[in-house]
This record gives structure tokens, C-alpha cells and sequence, in this order.
């Protein structure tokens, strides 16, 4: 048989789809993906054309030019995904990120005095007037500001928590973990679904440096349980002159009870029970980027600031005014996307469903099914964990020979991936957090999807 043998790589660059390639993404790059799909083709004993290799060439620079961080449709159900980055942002707080992207800002600049500021004076007067609490502090994100809390100040010394309490959110933070990373000793009090508050009288001694309440957040303990409240607590930490830490984890400004949501104690209400220091995240339900915060007595914070690691976890000035724009929403009763889908009408999802489905059975062509199911969404980020909202989904059910994994992973393998969930055999993407704006892009997100082997 005569050997086959595939263009050299000079000649396929002579074509008029490989000169695309170098304007495109610099010779260096397309020369490689000639070569690479070259060696492939001798590899496997075919001989292509110049223009059939530059097609390759093409699609492979087209994936690889793709970001990994390029954005997602979130029809998993779950509103504040952390895989997916959480909370997205409203348009007056991109606008200031943007602003904050391009341009000076003062961000450490008294513009009254003309000299030096601090950076998270930008947001102090907002958080005082959303929390009720005297001071505030900035961090990266919940976990920095606890870390921050206990190397100020309970390095070398114990802190009383709740063995119902001693939690484990997403990846490596763990509870005892972090005690031990800041130095602090754990005293555990209780059992896992009972503690009194004798418990918390009978642990404290002189080396009591904190008592700590943590936010449950991703699981509950139902049947014979008990918990002592914060406002159970502050009178005990008054008496023993130690500081409450009440670490709420999500942490929300607005009230979740007129959502049929359980209630959850807002930040304002748990300042006002007496925590002396009350932290939270940005991105959870407060819907702002990342970010922690500390907030209370104006003294604890202060000593908090002075801490030499603050300086390793502050806030950069992007997040920074993207946060102060979520806050001043709050101030004008604007509800953010976070809230806005938590707050959105079953009969509102309903119809985007009954609008959406044939759409969609449109872009997918023929063989698919496409129907409007009922569906639940959860809030995610450990936020009221075991609570659902009522919501509606598209059902899609792949043809023949194609399976429900397989059609998933083609969805997530688009430009625009779409991410949703699988359930008996379909592939179901809930809409509550596609907002109507948004419905012409998601449709056309599916204009390209291709099945692997097809
Ligand atoms: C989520 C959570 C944290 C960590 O917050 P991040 O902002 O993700 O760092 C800490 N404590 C509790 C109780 C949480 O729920």
C-alpha cells in the first residue's frame, strides 16, 4: 500500500484559512495547532488536505481560546451556586467595578481633607445605618473575617462553642480547623443536639477569651434538640466580660419570612440581641461579590483593624465598589438579582417556561421533547438550608440514542455553557434564575450544541 503522508506544515500556512488563523491568534499559536493536528493525521496513517488541516487547526485555537471562566446559565436550581461563583451582581454595582476598573478612585483618600483616609470608611456610614452596629470591617471574605476575629483576639486562649455548632462549610473550613490555624483553643460545650446554658456558664474561666455562636448553615438537627440563643447568651458574656462573636454565615439584611422562607435572624436583629462582634459574607444572601464583614463595638473593631493580618486579607478596591453600590441598593429598596429571583412570582416562572419551550424545541431541532415541569430551587450557600421555592423548569428528553448524561455534557460544552440538573432520564433547567432580559441569549447559547461521537 503507498504510505500517506499529510502537507508539511509551511504549506498548510500558504492557505488562505491558515493566514485567518495567524491574524487571528499570532503565528506561534496557529503554527502549533497545524503541527499538532499534522502529527495526529501521520500518527493515524491519513493523508489530509492544507485547507482540511487549517479546519482543524481552527476548531482546536476556537476551544482553546475559550475561557474557563467564561460565563454559565445557572438553571441548576440552586440561586446562590458557590461552584458558580455565587451572587451576581446588579447593574449599579457592575457599573462601579467597571468604574473602579478604569479609573482613580479614593479609594484611601479623605476627598474632605485632602490627605489619607481608610478604605473601609467608604461603606462605615451604610453598614451603620442597614445594621445598627457602631463599626465595621472589610475582609476578603466570612472565613477571613472568623479567622480575623480569633487571632485578635483569642490566640493562645479558649473559645466556647456549641459541639452542635462546630461546622463544616464547602472545601476546608472546618470549624476546628480554623480555631486551630488562629491559635485559639476550642472548648466544646454540649452535645450534638443539646446545649444549655449552664453548659456555656460552666466553661467559662480565666482562659475564656470568646463565646461564639455559628450559624448551623448547611444542615439542621431536628427531634430532641436544643440551642441557646444569641440573646440567651449576651447577658452571660456581658456578666463574664467576654465578647459574643455570632458568626452568621450568610448573614441577610431583609427579612426571609415574607418569602415563606424560615425565618433567619437579620444582621441588624442579631446586633440588636447583643453580639458584640457580627459576622457575614457579601456574597451569600446579603448578593453583593466577595467579601467579609465584622461589625460592632467601634473598640473590638478597631482592635481588629490594628491587626498586622488585616492587611493580608483586605478588600481590593473593585469588590470594594461593587459592594458599596450593593449596599446603597439596599438603602433605596432595590432588590439584587440574589433578591429579585428569590422574590420572583411561580406565575411569573410559568410563563417564561410556556414562552421558552417551544424555543427551544425550535433550536434543538428534531427528536427532542421539550415541556414545562414543576420544579423546587434551593437558595444555596448555606442559607436556610433545608427550605425550597416552588419553581418551574424546562424538561428536555434527548432522542432516541442519545442519553440524558450526554446531552448534559453537550450543554456544559457550549461557548455559553448551560448548566442544569438530571432527573428520570431528562435534563431539567430551571428558570428561576433566567431573568426575562436574558431569554435571547440563553436560546441562543444552544445554537451550537454538537454531540461527542455524532
Ligand atoms: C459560608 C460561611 C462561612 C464562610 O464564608 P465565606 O464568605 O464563604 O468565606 C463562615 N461561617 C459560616 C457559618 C458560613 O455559613
Amino acid at each position: 500500500m503507498q504510505p500517506t503522508r499529510p502537507p508539511s506544515v509551511s504549506r498548510v500556512l500558504e492557505t488562505d484559512a491558515a493566514r485567518e488563523l495567524v491574524a487571528e491568534h499570532g503565528h506561534a499559536s496557529a503554527a502549533e495547532a497545524i503541527r499538532a493536528i499534522i502529527a495526529t493525521c501521520r500518527a493515524a496513517g491519513e493523508a489530509a488536505s492544507p485547507e482540511a488541516i487549517g479546519m482543524q487547526a481552527a476548531t482546536l485555537l476556537a476551544g482553546e481560546a475559550r475561557s474557563p471562566l467564561r460565563p454559565v446559565w445557572n438553571c441548576t436550581g440552586t440561586i446562590l451556586h458557590t461552584n458558580l461563583g455565587r451572587a451576581t451582581l446588579s447593574d449599579s454595582a457592575v457599573a462601579a467595578a467597571a468604574a473602579a476598573m478604569r479609573r482613580p478612585i479614593a479609594l484611601e483618600y479623605d476627598l474632605a481633607a485632602g490627605g489619607r483616609g481608610s478604605r473601609d470608611d467608604a461603606v462605615a456610614d451604610l453598614l451603620r445605618i442597614l445594621t445598627g452596629a457602631e463599626a465595621s470591617l472589610l475582609v476578603n471574605n466570612n472565613a477571613a473575617a472568623v479567622m480575623l476575629v480569633l487571632a485578635t483576639f483569642a490566640r493562645g486562649r479558649e473559645v466556647i462553642v456549641s459541639r452542635g455548632e462546630l461546622i463544616e462549610i464547602g472545601g476546608a473550613f472546618r470549624l476546628p480547623d480554623i480555631m486551630a490555624a488562629a491559635g485559639a483553643t476550642l472548648r466544646e460545650v454540649g452535645t450534638t443536639n443539646r446545649t444549655h446554658l449552664r453548659d456555656y456558664e460552666a466553661a467559662l474561666c480565666e482562659q475564656t477569651a470568646l463565646i461564639m455562636k455559628v450559624h448551623s448553615s448547611n444542615f439542621r438537627i431536628e427531634g430532641f434538640t436544643s440551642e441557646v440563643s444569641a440573646a440567651e447568651l449576651a447577658p452571660l458574656a456581658r456578666r463574664a466580660g467576654v465578647p459574643l462573636v455570632n458568626d452568621l454565615g450568610s448573614g441577610t439584611l431583609l427579612d426571609m419570612a415574607p418569602l415563606g422562607l424560615p425565618r433567619e435572624p437579620t444582621v441588624a436583629e442579631a446586633v440588636a440581641e447583643g453580639a458584640d462582634i457580627v459576622t457575614f459574607s457579601g456574597d451569600k444572601l446579603l448578593g453583593g461579590p466577595q467579601a467579609g464583614f465584622a461589625i460592632g463595638g467601634a473598640d473590638l473593631v478597631a482592635r481588629m483593624a490594628g491587626h498586622p493580618m488585616k492587611r493580608a486579607m483586605r478588600l481590593d478596591k473593585i469588590r470594594l465598589a461593587a459592594l458599596e453600590a450593593t449596599l446603597r441598593d439596599y438603602r433605596r429598596g432595590r432588590d439584587n438579582p440574589t433578591w429579585a429571583a428569590m422574590r420572583r412570582d411561580i406565575g411569573d416562572i410559568a410563563a417564561a417556561a410556556a414562552r421558552l419551550a417551544p424555543r427551544l424545541r425550535e433550536v434543538l431541532g428534531p427528536g427532542f421533547l421539550v415541556e414545562a415541569v414543576a420544579s423546587t430551587c434551593q437558595i444555596g450557600s448555606g442559607a436556610a438550608p433545608t427550605a425550597t421555592l416552588p419553581s418551574t423548569a424546562l424538561a428536555v428528553t434527548p432522542p432516541e440514542g442519545v442519553s440524558a448524561e450526554c446531552l448534559a455534557s453537550a450543554c456544559r460544552a457550549l461557548d455559553e455553557p448551560v448548566i442544569g440538573r438530571l432527573r428520570e432520564g431528562r435534563l431539567l433547567l430551571d428558570l428561576r434564575c433566567l431573568a426575562s432580559r436574558d431569554e435571547d441569549g440563553f436560546i441562543g447559547a444552544f445554537a451550537g450544541l454538537a454531540f461527542a461521537g455524532s
